[in-house]
């Protein structure tokens, strides 16, 4: 499999996460499944490699330097990295009303949310650079969309002062790493999956994950010199 590029998805035990990891095998991929849960981990592996795909496992809590920091050194040993989804997330519970919401709950989910992206890709950084098409892919939503949410006609999302902010922050560091490694062939981009019926939201969104993870492979698979910095879903860019 020396001639495959591989990929890594955070948090991919399920969810979107998941579908990714299933996409990125399709589209000829070696794809590691990142998970923080060892049981969650190898049960996910286990049902993707029974379905043919082409993964392995990888242990990855975002939270953790030494987990982060171990997962890079294990995909190192088994040559190398092309593609990063950073897709970890979480909403740290509700309510989260700006004026209920607690400080734990925001730096809970900021940790997840932001730095976690920050760690991996810093991290998954020295592999990436040895790749010949290097592409870092986040996991964002429309609902931390400054535009949308400010926009006059049908703002989007809910009162959130934890999960939404974290997505605009997120898109705020895709913008900041896609300036730094301009020039260096690494393409950086955000997207948003649409409303999926995951966990998250107590399979509440009307898509599937499958659909959500559409735009990721997309984004993944953008051509040598294609658009980086951009935030967009499967209807095209939006608004920061
Ligand atoms: P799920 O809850 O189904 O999946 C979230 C994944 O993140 C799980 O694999 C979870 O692992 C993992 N995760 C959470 N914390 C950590 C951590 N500290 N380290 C490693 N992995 C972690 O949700 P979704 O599939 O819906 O969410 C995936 C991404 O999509 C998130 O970034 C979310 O914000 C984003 N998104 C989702 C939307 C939706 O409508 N569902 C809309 C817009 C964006 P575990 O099983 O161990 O908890």
């Amino acid at each position: 499999h020396q001639h495959k590029k591989t990929a890594l998805v955070t948090g991919a035990n399920k969810g979107i996460g998941y579908e990714i990891a299933a996409g990125l095998s399709r589209l000829g991929f070696r794809v590691a499944v990142g998970a923080r849960d060892d049981g969650r981990r190898e049960e996910a592996v286990a049902k993707l490699l029974s379905d043919g795909h082409d993964v392995f496992g990888v242990a990855l809590d975002v939270t953790s330097d030494d987990s982060v920091a171990a997962a890079a050194a294990e995909l190192e040993a088994a040559g190398g990295l092309d593609v990063l989804v950073n897709n970890a997330g979480i909403t740290g519970g509700m309510p989260q009303e700006p004026t209920r919401v607690s400080a734990e709950q925001v730096l809970g989910v900021v940790d997840v949310n932001v730095v976690g992206v920050i760690r991996v890709t810093n991290a998954m950084l020295p592999l990436l650079r040895r790749s010949a098409s290097p592409r870092i892919v986040n996991v964002s939503s429309t609902v931390g969309s400054l535009g949308l949410q400010t926009a006059q006609a049908e703002p989007v999302g809910p009162l959130s002062a934890a999960y939404s902010p974290t997505k605009t922050y997120l898109n705020a560091v895709t913008v900041q790493y896609a300036k730094e490694l301009a020039g260096e062939g690494i393409l950086v981009n955000a997207g948003c999956p649409g409303y999926v019926a995951t966990d998250l939201n107590g399979h509440q969104g009307f898509r599937t994950p499958e659909q959500g993870a559409a735009i990721f492979l997309e984004l993944a698979t953008l051509p040598d010199g294609g658009p980086s910095g951009t935030f967009r879903d499967e209807t095209g860019i939006q608004p920061w």
